[in-house]
């Protein structure tokens, strides 16, 4: 006969990450962690993604996915000034101005976000939404634990650092000492590594088999041109500079979600077996086959190809926050920065001419920098934080704000707003 326990059945924790399609690697990171936490605890871990950008921002926010991508490849030198002026801590008060408006204008849909995804910890996995959730979130009386997980790997922008946040997960020490200089308390510090999907170590099969399945030539050295989940900088013209070459290997190129750059390439007469893919989903096959990676410095797709022990070769850089992914890869040997199309087809070719033993060199040290068990050290430890009660925030009496003080000196009263959250 059925019986029915005493025990009460535990209850499920509810995991609420926020991140935006601006790039691949914010998706990328959220889903490598739910997976791993899925894996690990399986029923007993609820977990919820929400574009902040797209399902919650205010126009023109909520455009921000498909304006990045354009922003960051066609305006490049007001990409650079708007990071490095907002990357630093005491920000210039034109910042500051701009920062506050912006949050004016988030104010409303972050409180709806919290509404409407209750959760017992929550996960950013995007720099610009710690310091504008954590505004929204300290004005209650008690919010769930907020822990950053960093997906920049060495040029981490001061967005990423809030100093009320619970923890900070990064992926390197040049990250923690970037938020030590930031005044970030040490013990909210932790170097995890950044995570990448569980089941991209599984699917590393060998090179022979991977290709086999791929149905690539089994023998020629294979070069793979990615460019982020957007098939982001000049794959098109490195693609034709190799191929103008005609050199002893095969060519891999995967435009991503740019597809426009896929049906150009598709147009194009190869002089080399050469694949053609749009947005791949099984990228540890295409790595775990090829022998040279070409890549801007996305810090994803590098942590996999260190993973996959591939040597790289870095063919550009989004100014600011991949900056030192590029150095970070010179530094340990593990590849070469060769900036624009014409380095890059002459790398290749000096590369395929070596001593085997060269390329094989460079993929150790690759893989001496890949930390597989990054997302599962991050799945523990946002396990552990969902089991913590909320955190209560006792709300003191606002202190007047300058925009006040300023109205105040020149003789205007402004309303004292008086309800709290709103
Ligand atoms: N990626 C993928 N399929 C593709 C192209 C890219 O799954 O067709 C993944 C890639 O493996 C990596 C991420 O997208 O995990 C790209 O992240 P990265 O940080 O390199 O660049 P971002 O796109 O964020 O600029």
């Amino acid at each position: 006969m059925y019986e029915p326990s005493n025990t009460p059945a535990p209850a499920v924790k509810r995991i609420l990450f926020l991140f935006s399609d601006t790039g691949g690697g914010h998706r990328a990171a959220a889903e490598a962690i739910i997976a791993a936490l899925r894996q690990r605890y399986g029923a007993a871990v609820q977990c919820e993604m929400v574009d902040v950008f797209r399902d919650y921002a205010p126009s023109p926010f909520k455009y921000a996915p498909e304006v990045y991508p354009v922003w960051v490849n066609r305006g490049r030198l007001m990409w650079t000034l708007s990071y490095h002026m907002s990357n630093r801590r005491g920000q210039p008060a034109a910042m500051t101005f701009m920062v506050r408006s912006i949050w004016r204008k988030f104010r409303r849909g972050l409180s709806r976000l919290f509404e409407d995804h209750p959760s017992d910890l929550i996960v950013s996995v995007h720099p610009l939404f710690n310091s504008l959730a954590m505004a929204s979130l300290r004005r209650l009386p008690q919010r769930p634990p907020f822990i950053t997980v960093v997906t920049d790997l060495v040029s981490t922008h001061a967005f990423w650092y809030n100093r009320h946040v619970e923890r900070i997960l990064v992926p390197t020490q040049p990250a923690v000492d970037r938020g030590l200089k930031l005044g970030i308390n040490p013990d909210r510090l932790r170097v995890t590594g950044l995570p990448v999907h569980p089941d991209f170590a599984n699917s590393l099969i060998g090179k022979a088999e991977a290709r086999e399945k791929l149905a690539w030539d089994a023998q020629l050295p294979a070069i793979l041109l990615v460019g982020g989940g957007a098939g982001m900088g000049p794959l098109f013209r490195i693609a034709r500079r190799i191929n103008a070459l005609a050199l002893p290997c095969q060519l891999v190129i995967v435009a991503g979600r740019n597809e426009k750059l896929k049906s150009k390439l598709d147009k194009v007469k190869w002089n080399q077996p050469t694949q053609i893919y749009g947005f791949v989903t099984n990228m540890p096959e295409l790595m775990a086959a090829s022998d040279i990676l070409v890549t801007k410095a996305g810090p994803g797709t590098i942590s996999e190809a260190c993973m996959a022990g591939l040597p790289l070769i870095i063919s550009d850089h989004i100014p600011g926050q991949e900056y030192g992914n590029v150095k970070y890869i010179i530094a340990h040997k593990a590849g070469v920065y060769a900036r624009g199309p014409r380095r890059v087809a002459r790398v290749i070719n000096k590369w395929l001419h070596e001593p085997a033993d060269r390329l094989k060199e460079r993929g150790e040290n690759a893989k001496k920098l890949a930390m597989p068990n990054a997302v599962w050290d991050i799945a523990d430890e946002l396990w552990q934080w969902c089991q913590k009660p909320p955190v209560d925030q006792p709300q003191k009496q606002r202190s007047e704000t300058v925009t006040r003080r300023r109205f105040r000196r020149f003789g205007i009263r402004t309303p004292r707003r008086t309800t709290q959250g709103k």
